[in-house]
């Protein structure tokens, strides 16, 4: 298996709660090393460019909102598989649908307030780390 990098965000419900810390508990016993991670208040513009893939879709505005509503942690991991391996354990998208463990099953409220982002394949992966990282930060 390649060693790979991936992007991940510990969304504003999940850092309001109290809960980064765990969360990044989880990615470190999971084996991943933090490459980098930065604390950071999404502005509407950046959320919009982010998840412009789902723009036109019935969720966007309630998704921007809630990617807006307070700070997030932004993190670039990296292990072998990272990509599959977080989003493993991050769990399923609806934390109803989520394996027992997961931090979307532990931390996630439903289907759009689910504590945790993680990239999909490994072009997001590189357009997401590069939206958000230097490649000098990611050490
Ligand atoms: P992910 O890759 O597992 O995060 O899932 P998607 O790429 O399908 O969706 C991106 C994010 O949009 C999800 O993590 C949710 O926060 C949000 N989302 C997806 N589907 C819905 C929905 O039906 N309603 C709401 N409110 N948010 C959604």
């Amino acid at each position: 298996m390649p060693i790979e990098r991936t992007f991940a965000i510990i969304k504003p419900d999940a850092v309001a709660a109290g809960n980064a810390g765990q969360i990044l508990a989880m990615i470190e016993t999971a084996g991943f090393k933090i490459l980098a991670m930065r604390k950071h208040q999404l502005s509407r513009a950046e959320a919009e460019g982010f998840y412009a893939v789902h723009k036109g879709k019935g969720f966007f505005a309630e998704l921007v909102d809630f990617m807006t509503e307070g700070p997030v942690v932004l993190l670039a991991l990296e292990r072998e598989n990272a990509i599959a391996k977080w989003r493993e354990v991050m769990g399923a998208t609806n934390p109803d649908k989520a394996e027992a463990g997961t931090v979307r099953k532990l931390y996630g409220t439903n289907i759009g307030r689910n504590a945790s982002h993680g990239s999909d394949a490994p072009e997001t992966a590189a357009f997401e780390l590069s939206w958000f990282f230097r490649g000098s930060e990611m050490i």
